[in-house]
Protein backbone atom coordinates (compact mmCIF):
# COMPACT_ATOMS: atom_id res chain seq x y z
CA UNK A 1 0.00 0.00 0.00
CA UNK A 2 1.06 3.54 -0.38
CA UNK A 3 1.65 6.11 2.32
CA UNK A 4 1.02 9.83 2.99
CA UNK A 5 3.70 11.57 4.93
CA UNK A 6 4.83 15.18 6.57
CA UNK A 7 4.52 17.07 3.66
CA UNK A 8 0.53 16.44 3.73
CA UNK A 9 0.18 18.02 7.34
CA UNK A 10 0.46 21.37 5.81
CA UNK A 11 -1.25 20.98 2.45
CA UNK A 12 -3.92 18.42 2.96
CA UNK A 13 -4.77 19.25 -0.62
CA UNK A 14 -7.23 16.69 -1.47
CA UNK A 15 -6.40 15.47 -5.44
CA UNK A 16 -5.61 12.38 -3.86
CA UNK A 17 -8.73 11.70 -2.53
CA UNK A 18 -10.37 12.85 -6.07
CA UNK A 19 -7.90 10.77 -8.04
CA UNK A 20 -8.01 7.45 -6.10
CA UNK A 21 -10.24 4.78 -7.68
CA UNK A 22 -11.64 3.12 -4.56
CA UNK A 23 -11.69 6.11 -2.34
CA UNK A 24 -9.49 4.62 0.61
CA UNK A 25 -8.15 7.88 1.24
CA UNK A 26 -9.61 9.14 4.69
CA UNK A 27 -9.39 13.04 6.19
CA UNK A 28 -7.83 13.01 9.26
CA UNK A 29 -7.36 15.94 11.81
CA UNK A 30 -3.56 17.06 10.30
CA UNK A 31 -3.80 14.99 7.02
CA UNK A 32 -5.23 11.97 4.91
CA UNK A 33 -4.42 9.09 5.36
CA UNK A 34 -4.89 5.72 3.20
CA UNK A 35 -6.70 2.69 4.00
CA UNK A 36 -3.99 -0.38 3.08
CA UNK A 37 -6.54 -3.38 3.34
CA UNK A 38 -8.34 -1.53 0.66
CA UNK A 39 -5.31 0.24 -1.36
CA UNK A 40 -5.24 -1.56 -4.87
CA UNK A 41 -1.72 -0.34 -5.36
CA UNK A 42 -2.23 1.80 -8.33
CA UNK A 43 0.03 4.63 -7.84
CA UNK A 44 -2.52 7.33 -8.92
CA UNK A 45 -2.49 9.03 -5.94
CA UNK A 46 1.56 9.45 -6.08
CA UNK A 47 1.38 11.86 -9.53
CA UNK A 48 -1.56 13.57 -8.07
CA UNK A 49 0.06 14.73 -4.88
CA UNK A 50 1.23 18.24 -5.56
CA UNK A 51 3.64 18.33 -2.79
CA UNK A 52 5.13 14.69 -2.95
CA UNK A 53 3.81 13.27 0.32
CA UNK A 54 3.30 10.37 -1.23
CA UNK A 55 5.34 7.03 -1.08
CA UNK A 56 5.30 3.23 -1.93
CA UNK A 57 5.39 1.58 1.95
CA UNK A 58 8.90 0.07 0.97
CA UNK A 59 9.87 3.53 -0.07
CA UNK A 60 9.25 5.66 2.29
CA UNK A 61 12.45 7.63 3.45
CA UNK A 62 13.99 6.91 6.61
CA UNK A 63 12.46 10.77 8.17
CA UNK A 64 9.73 9.65 7.24
CA UNK A 65 9.13 6.28 8.42
CA UNK A 66 6.81 7.34 11.65
CA UNK A 67 3.93 8.06 9.30
CA UNK A 68 3.67 4.39 8.35
CA UNK A 69 3.11 3.72 12.48
CA UNK A 70 0.91 6.95 12.15
CA UNK A 71 -1.37 5.17 9.11
CA UNK A 72 -1.78 2.23 10.92
CA UNK A 73 -2.87 3.46 14.55
CA UNK A 74 -5.62 5.91 12.53
CA UNK A 75 -6.94 2.84 11.14
CA UNK A 76 -6.69 0.80 14.13
CA UNK A 77 -8.72 3.62 15.70
CA UNK A 78 -11.67 2.93 13.65
FE1 LIG B 1 -5.87 4.94 -3.93
FE2 LIG B 1 -4.32 3.98 -5.89
FE3 LIG B 1 -3.31 5.72 -4.13
FE4 LIG B 1 -3.91 3.24 -3.33
S1 LIG B 1 -2.33 3.83 -4.82
S2 LIG B 1 -4.42 5.13 -2.25
S3 LIG B 1 -5.71 2.80 -4.57
S4 LIG B 1 -4.94 6.13 -5.62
Amino acid sequence: AYVITSPCMEEKARECVEVCPVDCIHEGEDMFYINPDDCIDCGACLSACPVEAIYYEDEVPEEESKFIELNMRFFQMK
